[in-house]
């Protein structure tokens, strides 16, 4: 059992297929130490979040183990691996509710005033306040009331607000103009965090200590930005 979390990752010789279709990911293998950030790129297809839900839970890999902390996370409930994982979807959904419920979803130790600070950070606050209706306007069915831009925002605030040690990104930013996605970067919002990021734009390559580059389900590359 996974009593605590350092928030270090290694996929030890991954595979995965869904039945006998052909792998998705073949004899993946990598690490990621406590605290480090790490890009994902690669074409679209070649297996980016299917890493990602592995690593999840989502379904169990066809050969190989996914460990946390030196822990086979298929030797664990559900719940007590996702609770160290703070995760924003390539496409995030809302619950129906109000903006402030969906914010504190995954965090409801979190306060009013913790809410609106992060919301200040990915450039909502004023955003809430002056058009949405407020923090206790409803959001509608997965959000449909918003724009994919604020739901995309939204899903940005609601994992920082988890404080989990382990933040996995899937195109984070896919959904802002570079402007707002660059504030929002600077924020340092996973500064403590072991931090996956799925991208396909070389400025937030750049932030990332190391590179994983994926081709057809293969990694071709594993490197400092530099070095590649
Ligand atoms: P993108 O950049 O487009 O998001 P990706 O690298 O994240 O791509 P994945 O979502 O990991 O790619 O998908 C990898 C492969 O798995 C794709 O060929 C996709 O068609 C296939 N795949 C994903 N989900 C399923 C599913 N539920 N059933 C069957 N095949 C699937
Ligand atoms: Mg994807």
């Amino acid at each position: 059992r996974l009593e605590k979390c350092d928030g270090q990752i290694e996929f030890e010789n991954v595979s995965f297929g869904f039945g006998d279709a052909k792998l998705i990911l073949d004899d993946v293998s990598f690490s990621v130490k406590p605290g480090e950030f790490v890009a994902i790129v690669g074409r679209t297809g070649a297996g980016k979040s299917t890493i990602f839900n592995l690593l999840t839970l989502l379904y169990p890999p066809r050969n190989g183990s996914v460990y946390i902390d030196n822990h086979n996370i298929h030797d664990s409930a559900v719940d007590d691996v996702r609770k160290y994982i703070a995760i924003v979807p390539q496409s995030p959904e809302l619950f129906p509710g109000s903006i402030m419920y969906n914010l504190k979803y995954a965090n409801n130790q979190a306060s009013d005033g913790d809410v609106r600070k992060i919301c200040e950070m990915v450039g909502l606050d004023k955003e809430i306040t002056e058009s949405m209706g407020g923090y206790d306007a409803q959001v509608g069915q997965r959000g449909e009331k918003l724009s994919g831009g604020q739901r995309q925002r939204m899903a940005l605030a609601k994992a920082s607000l988890k404080s989990a040690p382990i933040v996995l990104l899937d195109e984070p930013f896919s959904s802002l103009d570079a402007d707002t996605s660059k504030k929002i970067r600077d924020h340092n919002l996973w500064h403590r965090a072991t931090c996956l990021m799925i991208t396909h734009k070389l400025s937030e390559v750049k932030g990332a200590s190391r590179i994983i580059v994926l081709d057809n389900g293969k990694i071709v590359e594993n490197d400092s930005h530099e070095r590649l």
